[in-house]
């Protein structure tokens, strides 16, 4: 993946002038935002639960160690096996070695980043296993060879007339010209593909240390099938999903769905303690949970990062966030996007890979306002965005470092322009004197540049006037506007 500044802004560019993306864009967020609004502001005791989600989730990870172990035993007592991944490829590994070892031509997968994060379908293919996607937004991006748009609408970018074209092209469908008739298009044969699945494949929303269980939470049906259809159910976890007990369970749910969707609970919650007993009809008869490691312990070693962990991936920060409500979520160049992927991406991957990232926000604060268990996300893309800096800029390292251990926010520069630059606006904003000074030189500049024929793009910063206007200051300036109506 290469998602350094040229390649970002080139991927911006293509996403804000294709008409069908923006479209979607511009429905779709203001959409989830508004129903996140509604499902809370009906909801009195809401504010308290979020502030019970972050506690418990702060709490779970400053002893992450212990609580993961507490799962794995738990887990193993219920009659399942667990797993350790450090990283994508042993994971990978892992989860293709056991589909091989039951002999399964035929795999059946709900709705997982985790999934898409280490990369399993490529992986699974390659042996020779079908791999079907069985979340309908999932199967049409799997279909589109495509990766997810959004966290949890994957296919959220694509028309009605894009998904017609896509059907009679991949499945030979007749032309379907209505969501429905295209529902059930994809449903007729998604039920076939349960029934002759060997192996379920799914993410956990939440692992509880206490009984082994795993929540997963949908909207469609199509995890619940995946995991008592099949004879095998593989779940693959990253390792932050761990919680303590079923009443942490209870806050979890009662928040995840109103952030997400809106709704005060999702039309699904399976909850899975192991495979099936001896008296039970359904269910799998072999159940493996995969903890996968995958650099989340490089951002839990990390003080200013380690709240990132606490995500519980509902998406609300991407619904809010002006940046990804115009470059979409191919643009930020890997699974994770919107402001949570901004600063977990680079962890995971490498901050020299994903450098640009982190810069893209405006750093309004609105994704930490709506994240349900409180991320400071602002506060991380700034950590971020120092340490990209300090990488690329030995002398700003030590500068750096003594800002990490005093939790400090501002990015150091040591750029002399920008240090030059910033002495003299505090100088000038010292000054009452100095103050009216710059503003009358500012507008004697708009006029200069206003006759010759449009406002200026100050040489200095090309680099960030590329994709942003600067705007044209006011004809008027506020004190002289109050002075005349005072008169
Ligand atoms: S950071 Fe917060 S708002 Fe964003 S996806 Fe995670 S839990 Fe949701």
């Amino acid at each position: 993946m290469d998602v350094t500044s040229h390649r970002f802004a080139e991927k911006v560019r293509k996403a804000i002038a294709d008409p069908q993306i923006q479209r979607a864009l511009e429905t779709a967020g203001p959409r989830f935002d508004l129903a996140r609004r509604a499902a809370f502001s009906s909801f009195p005791e809401g504010e308290a639960l979020r502030d019970l989600g972050r506690d418990i989730k702060a709490r779970t990870l400053a002893e992450l160690d212990q609580q993961l172990a507490r799962l794995a035993n738990s887990v193993e007592r219920v009659g399942g096996e667990v797993h350790w991944a450090s990283d994508a490829a042993e994971a990978r590994r892992i989860v293709v070695d056991l589909a091989e070892g039951y002999g399964a031509k035929r795999v059946v997968k709900s709705k997982s980043m985790t999934t898409e994060e280490i990369g399993l379908n490529q992986a699974l293919e390659g042996a020779g296993i079908e791999t079907i996607e069985t979340d309908l937004g999932e199967y049409i991006i799997q279909l589109a060879g495509e990766a997810p748009f959004h966290i949890i609408a994957p296919a959220l970018h694509k028309s009605r007339e894009e998904v017609t074209e896509l059907f009679i092209e991949k499945l030979g469908s007749r032309r379907l010209e209505s969501r429905e008739e295209l529902t059930q298009e994809a449903r007729k044969i998604l039920r076939d593909a349960f029934r002759g699945a060997d192996l379920g494949i799914t993410g956990v929303n939440f692992a509880v240390a206490d009984t082994g269980t795993i929540a997963v939470v949908e909207n469609e049906g199509n995890a619940r099938l995946s995991t008592s259809l099949p004879k095998v159910h593989i779940a693959v976890m990253g390792m932050e999903k761990v919680i303590p007990d079923m009443s942490s369970l209870s806050v979890f749910l009662k928040i995840l769905a109103r952030s997400a969707t809106g709704q005060k609970m999702s039309s699904y919650v399976s909850c899975i303690t192991g495979p099936r007993r001896q008296d039970e009809e359904d269910g799998p008869e072999a159940f493996h949970l995969v903890i996968l490691d995958n650099g989340r312990s490089r951002l839990l070693a990390d003080p200013e990062l380690r709240e990132a962990l606490r995500c519980i991936r509902c998406g609300a920060c991407l619904n809010i966030c002006p940046v990804y409500r115009h470059a979409g979520g191919h643009s930020y160049g890997w699974v994770y996007s919107g402001p949570i992927g901004a600063v977990i991406t680079p962890s995971f991957v490498g901050r020299e890979q994903a450098s640009a990232l982190p810069f893209a926000s405006s750093l309004c604060g609105a994704c930490r306002d709506v994240c349900p268990v409180r991320i400071d996300l602002p506060r991380m893309l700034l950590a971020q965005r120092r340490k990209i800096i300090a990488d690329s800029d030995p002398a700003c390292k030590e500068e750096s470092s003594r800002m990490s251990s005093a939790q400090a926010a501002p990015a150091p520069s040591s750029r002399r322009a920008e240090r030059l630059a910033m002495k003299l606006f505090t100088a000038t904003m010292a000054s009452p004197r100095r103050y009216r000074w710059a503003g009358a030189m500012l507008q004697l500049a708009s006029r200069f540049f206003r006759r010759r024929g449009g406002w200026w793009r100050p040489p200095l910063i090309t680099g960030w006037t590329q994709l942003r206007d600067v705007p044209e200051p006011a004809r008027q300036s506020f004190r002289q506007r109050w002075a005349s109506r005072a008169r």
